[in-house]
């Protein structure tokens, strides 16, 4: 299968930002989607509004610093539509302090969603691929994946780590599962507004004013998904073309 159509895609942190407009992209090309998040207010709205526009969708709640509430996103996928073509892991947050603020709380609260969160993702597909003997994993890094900025220092950490599971992933796969690693720069969403440290929130706004729109990392997700299936994509960066 190297088509979009068809495929099961399950997406984390589908009640906005990247997560929505991949959701919206993936569905116009014809993929069964599971849209997993908190808040099900937005959820329930994207697959109403999916399902008017004629997609096929669902979605279930999920907190995914939770692995029994990741493992039952992943069960509900087989049970709607048995199998899963695709993980989106894309849930994630960026609460920006320097480690003098010692916002020791917001440095955990990243390492569970980015890192363990993308974890027990991989540990809730990783067998029902395995038994299709085909699968595709696609992680959203960043470009704080890449280069460590000051005042990010464990947001960047969570980051580089991402980068490496996907590479993990990608050397572990035995030919069978796909591994795409994506570090978007810049994107307008709402990854800037829990921003708690005052500084930071305005370095952020600042660097944002250039932000791209979040179809074009929802064009990267789906470039990555719809190559025939012996070409993988490993690695994708997309900056706002005014991004250093
Ligand atoms: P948003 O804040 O718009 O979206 C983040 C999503 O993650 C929301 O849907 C939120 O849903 C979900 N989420 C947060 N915590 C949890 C949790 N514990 N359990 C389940 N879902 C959770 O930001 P983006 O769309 O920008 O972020 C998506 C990904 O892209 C993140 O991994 C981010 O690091 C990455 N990224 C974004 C960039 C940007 O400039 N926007 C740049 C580089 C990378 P809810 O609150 O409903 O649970």
């Amino acid at each position: 299968m190297s088509e979009v159509s068809g495929k099961v895609v399950i997406i984390t942190g589908a009640s906005s930002g990247l997560g929505e407009a991949t959701a919206k992209m993936l569905a116009g090309k014809g993929a069964k989607l599971v849209l997993g998040a908190r808040r099900e207010e937005r959820l329930r709205k994207l697959v109403d509004d999916i399902e008017s526009s004629g997609g096929v969708a669902t979605y279930k709640t999920v907190d995914v610093t939770k692995k029994e509430e990741v493992q039952a996103l992943a069960d509900a996928a087989i049970e709607a539509y048995g199998r899963i073509d695709v993980l989106v892991n894309n849930a994630g947050l960026m609460p920006l302090a320097p480690l003098d603020e010692l916002k020791v709380e917001e440095w955990e609260q990243m390492i569970d969603v980015n890192i363990k969160g993308v974890m027990y993702g991989v540990a809730a597909v990783l067998k029902p691929m395995r038994e299709q003997e085909s699968g595709h994993i696609i992680n959203l890094s960043s470009v704080a994946g890449h280069v460590v900025f000051p005042g990010a220092t464990v947001y960047c950490a969570t980051k580089f780590a991402v980068k490496a599971i996907s590479e993990g992933i990608r050397k572990e796969s035995n030919g069978q599962i796909r591994s795409t690693n994506i570090s978007p720069g810049a994107v307008a969403t709402e990854l800037t507004d829990h921003i708690s440290h005052k500084d930071s929130k305005q370095m952020a706004d600042d660097m944002y004013d250039d932000a791209i729109d979040a179809d074009a990392i929802a064009r990267a997700v789906t470039f990555a998904i719809e190559q025939p299936g012996d070409v993988d994509i490993n690695e994708m960066i997309i900056r706002p073309t005014n991004q250093e």
